[in-house]
């Protein structure tokens, strides 16, 4: 059994020659900075953390540099900290570290202050892109005029939907800007990979055309060989579900992929596939939407009878033999005669 040096009361454990009571009075056991500086992307929000630019929230990243920023003598082990701050005046927070520490087997307190200053700057990101930074150009183009605005920005929003998700991981990968152009439009990517993947998510997803073009534009800061890559997508007129033509017959298009195409003839509902050379040379007669809806009046085993959408009169429609009828079916007019479509 040892004893205090100061006030001579006996104890397990001293700390440098002093129980513990007298060990913590009058001592500071914890310290913050005059003041802590959090770096903020004044033009998307980001927070830089660890030399990292993060996306978080303000209060988590202020209670993070206050935290980090604690320092606590060796002698005490953490048991709570409480972090507290207001805001003091603009970009400056009063706060405050509420520690409760154990000391050699004894409980202690203590309260550290500090403030916390928000630098408004700019993130690495940012910066190229407010610098316009571009690497790829996806020009996205209708095939022909009758390509819809609908399919146009559907596609858009694939593009948009693709970086969206590759700059969670990944925060070099960015949108620079977006323009309009007669026939089209034009997405600058932030670099060439991303410009490769949407053009293929493009080409199979609307078996569009896609052709790509590079071009030296200078060197790197490591002296590389520095590129800009233009991809072009053509978007074929039809889409999936769509009354059209090949080869002189008339076929509901029922899937297309990057390599081909599947269809459904609508005189007897045989399924072909079209192989991706021969996809250009379908056209459409009827698009999805513009199908219109006819009432069922009655159906048996391979055909139903329908009210004509022109004058209502009764009309005998071919339908497959495991074709599954609700009250309305799409019909499309061929030559002034209606027919189901599968
Ligand atoms: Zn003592
Ligand atoms: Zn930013």
């Amino acid at each position: 059994m040892s004893f205090c040096v100061k006030c001579g009361k006996d104890t397990e454990n001293t700390i440098n020659g002093l129980c513990a009571e007298c060990f913590v009075n009058g001592r500071k056991l914890t310290s913050l900075p005059h003041h802590v500086n959090v770096s903020v992307c004044a033009n998307c929000g980001d927070i830089k953390y660890r030399e990292k630019w993060v996306t978080k929230d303000l209060e988590e990243a202020i209670e993070e540099a206050v935290s980090d920023s604690l320092d606590i003598i060796k002698e005490a082990e953490i048991i709570s900290i409480r972090i507290s701050y207001f805001e003091q005046e603009r970009n400056t927070y009063a706060a405050a570290a509420d520690s409760v520490l154990d000391i050699g087997g004894c409980s202690a307190e203590d309260t550290a202050s500090t403030l916390v200053r928000l630098k408004n700057t700019v993130c690495k990101r940012c910066s190229r892109q407010l610098g316009n930074y571009y690497e790829a150009i996806l020009q996205i183009r209708a095939g022909s005029k009758s390509v819809s605005q609908k399919t146009m920005r559907e596609a858009m929003n694939r593009a948009e939907a693709i970086v969206d998700g590759q700059s969670v991981s990944n925060r070099q990968l960015f949108i620079t800007k977006t323009e309009e152009v007669p026939g089209g439009i034009d997405i600058y990517l932030s670099s060439i990979s991303l410009g490769k993947t949407i053009a293929k998510d493009l080409s199979d997803t609307y078996c569009a055309e896609t052709k790509e073009a590079a071009k030296l534009v200078g060197q790197t800061e490591d002296g590389q060989e520095m590129y800009r890559v233009t991809y072009l997508v053509r978007l074929p007129d039809f889409r999936a579900g769509d009354v059209v033509q090949f080869e002189g017959r008339y076929f509901k298009l029922t899937r297309i992929s990057g390599s081909s195409a599947k269809i459904a003839d609508i005189m007897n509902f045989r399924d072909r596939a079209v192989k991706r050379s021969d996809i250009p040379s379908i056209k459409v007669h009827e698009r999805s939407e513009d199908l219109r809806d006819a009432t069922v009046i009655s159906k048996e085993k391979g055909e139903i009878q329908i009210l004509s959408p022109l004058d209502y009169s009764a009309v005998d429609l071919r339908i497959p033999d495991d074709a599954e009828i609700g009250e309305t079916v799409k019909v499309t007019e061929i030559d002034s005669v209606f027919y189901y479509v599968p």
